[in-house]
């Protein structure tokens, strides 16, 4: 029977590995549609229909509670069925009494490689939270159907975090109050009376020392005057105040109130002179960041990360609170060389020449100091393109800012962390027609109110009219409604150009990760020997058989295994190696430790870290992604034999072993 027991396995693995290909059909269960932002609402809505639709692949966990009380979700996605961890393997020597839960069993996607995308972490970037749930619709629905999605989502977890600001998404969308910040208070002038147009932000009146004019070609324009300009046109002054479509102000909670939670985390909060830099009374002060925070140190297995953010169209990878030389050189390469010119070729922008032609890095080093570039520039060999750069000045040698999480992430995490700046509305709209000429920005403008007119009947942007404010007297109201005004992917067609554009990117990145596999593996019987006769030691290839141990019936028995990553990515950052709070990937000989004797090889071994697959001339070297291990044991009798590598980032493989 015991023989029979894995053929029966592989036969009905062999069966469901091709009823996808021939039952299963592109399911969207839980319909959604991006022709309006679904906020805060919408977005818990969603997370758990989609929890509940497809409980085999996935897990709502609620991470902490915002500010104002919202409840901050994870939606982790990946095949609840299969995987593993070291615990259900090994038991942990000195178990935790009864009805105590601070070490809980760890779940099985914890045994997989993961992968964690966050959405809005500022409130008004709500751009982000809806990539997220793009995202979660093409996992979802793609599994059972697409066969790279069906694969991914069988051996990686992905965590997804539509918005990790619940309060200033429901501000900024719900009540139409763009909110970059979390919440310190809440005003009930707000509650239950949504603006789910946005509110008209602006005011225009005239002043003799206003800063703007009005434009010729479109009037609705507001243009403003260049520092110094003169102009004998009627001079305007612009200032912003919600106020719905009656006219009637909205007092809201302003931006200024609240922490920017992505300048409140531990790395690079401090300034250089040991004074709070970041935002908080301290780092992870919010309970946003605090919530972020924690759930990165239990989820060890997370080795990718991006925290989208808008507005601009390109990607940030670390640091920005250091320079560049803080950072390992192969983490920069795997950054740039990977999965930033995979970033820039989905864009379908120009990769720089030096990343096209990696082996020829020394060469454009010794170009760079010729033509005098700055000490960064000349260090690494290249200047960053648009699209694709660290946020620390190279120019002025100054910090972006204190406390961001991916710097966070990266240096004391050792995940290979972005923050990707969605929505470049010049590029975005699918058939936007700007005009060329000198004044780009006001012809990029006069475009998006033609496009909102032709394509969204106008109702992006309210017409100014007459209104008569308490303070400044007679004016108009009017301009683009504050959840379409400048900084987010307007529904429909450009939001769906810029998140498929994303999901690409993160289906590539999720690709990359590692892969642990039990390549080889075998037991075989070395000597035999029988009740009564002498035990075996075993010293190098001398076997000598000694009086005195080998009562009962025992075998000589050597193991090998061949552990491979066939991933792209190492297991961990070179960063990563560095960490104490990190390890490297082991290999256990799980068994019956009674009638075992581990003669040569201990039951658990260190293998180092794996390196991945990935070859870039001059900058990857590639290789070292494999490790052969041997133990020589005695056993006595039959005894069950079980290979377990545990990779923290790289995920777990088995395999059990019948003696030969
Ligand atoms: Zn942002």
């Amino acid at each position: 029977m015991k023989n029979q027991k894995p053929l029966l396995i592989h036969v009905l693995a062999i069966i469901v590995a091709f009823l996808p290909l021939t039952q299963l059909t592109a399911r969207q269960k839980v319909p959604i549609t991006f022709n309006k932002y679904h906020g805060y609402t919408g977005t818990v809505d969603y997370l758990k229909k989609v929890a509940a639709a497809h409980p085999d692949i996935t897990e709502l966990i609620q991470i902490g509670t915002s500010a104002l009380g919202r409840p901050i979700y994870v939606l982790a996605i990946s095949n609840m069925k299969n995987g593993t961890t070291i615990d259900k393997h090994v038991k942990l020597e000195n178990m935790r009494a009864e009805n105590v839960k601070n070490v809980p069993p760890m779940k099985t996607h914890m045994g997989k490689p993961g992968h964690y995308i966050s959405g809005a972490t500022h409130g008004n970037e709500y751009t982000a939270n809806e990539l997220c749930l793009y995202i979660i619709d093409k996992l979802v629905s793609g599994y059972g159907d697409d066969k790279d999605i069906t694969s991914l989502v069988d051996r990686v977890a992905f965590y997804i975090c539509p918005i990790d600001n619940p309060d200033g998404v429901f501000n900024s969308v719900e009540m139409g109050i763009p909110q970059r910040s979390n919440s310190m208070y809440r005003d009930k002038n707000l509650e239950g009376t949504p603006v789910p147009n946005g509110l008209i932000p602006q005011f225009r009146y005239k002043h003799a020392e206003g800063e703007f004019v009005i434009d010729d070609a479109d009037p609705r324009l507001m243009v403003r005057l260049r520092p110094n300009e003169t102009t004998t046109k009627q001079r305007y002054r612009v200032i912003t105040e919600y106020r719905d479509d009656a006219g009637n102000l909205r007092k809201g909670q302003l931006p200024s109130e609240g922490i920017d939670v992505n300048r409140n985390y531990p790395e690079g909060w401090w300034t250089e002179e040991g004074k709070p830099g970041g935002q908080g009374h301290y780092p992870t002060s919010s309970p946003e960041a605090h919530a972020i925070a924690e759930f990165f140190m239990n989820y060890r297995n997370i080795l990718n990360a991006n925290f989208y953010h808008t507005s601009g169209g390109f990607t940030y990878r670390p640091m920005g609170t250091a320079p560049n030389t803080a950072m390992h050189e192969t983490d920069i390469a795997y950054y740039d060389f990977v999965m930033g010119r995979k970033y820039i070729e989905i864009l379908g922008e120009q990769v720089p020449e030096e990343w096209l032609n990696p082996g020829r890095l020394e060469e454009f080093k010794a170009s760079h100091r010729e033509r005098g570039a700055n000490k960064y520039v000349q260090a690494r060999g290249y200047e960053f393109p648009y699209f694709w750069k660290s946020s620390y000045n190279e120019r002025t040698d100054q910090r972006y800012g204190y406390g961001m999480v991916i710097d966070w992430l990266h240096a004391q995490q050792g995940i290979y962390a972005l923050t990707t700046e969605l929505w470049n509305p010049a590029k975005d709209i699918p058939g936007l027609k700007v005009e060329e000429g000198p004044e780009r920005q006001l012809n990029l403008q006069r475009a998006l109110l033609r496009h909102q007119d032709e394509k969204y009947n106008g109702s992006l942007f309210v017409k100014w009219k007459p209104f008569k404010h308490p303070e400044h007297g007679e004016g108009e109201i009017g301009g683009w409604r504050s959840i379409y005004s400048s900084n987010n992917a307007w529904p429909g067609e450009p939001l769906l150009y810029v998140c498929e554009n994303h999901w690409k990117f993160e289906l590539y990145r999720a690709g990359l990760l590692p892969d642990i596999r039990i390549s080889q593996a075998s037991a075989r019987v070395i000597h035999t020997g029988t009740a009564g006769e002498p035990a075996v030691s075993y010293e190098g290839n001398i076997i000598t058989l000694t009086k005195g141990k080998g009562a009962g019936r025992y075998r000589l028995v050597e193991v090998t295994a061949t552990i491979e990553n066939a991933g792209a990515l190492p297991t961990q950052m070179a960063r990563g190696t560095t960490l104490t709070n990190l390890r490297e990937d082991v290999v256990w000989l799980v068994t019956d430790r009674k009638n075992v004797d581990f003669i040569e090889g201990s039951a658990w071994r260190r293998i180092g870290v794996l390196g991945g697959t990935t070859v870039v001339p001059g900058v990857i070297r590639g290789g070292n992604n494999k490790s052969e291990v041997k133990w020589m044991i005695g056993v006595k009798g039959d005894v069950p034999l079980k290979i377990v590598v545990t990779s923290q980032k790289g995920g777990t493989a088995v395999q059990e072993l019948t003696i030969k």
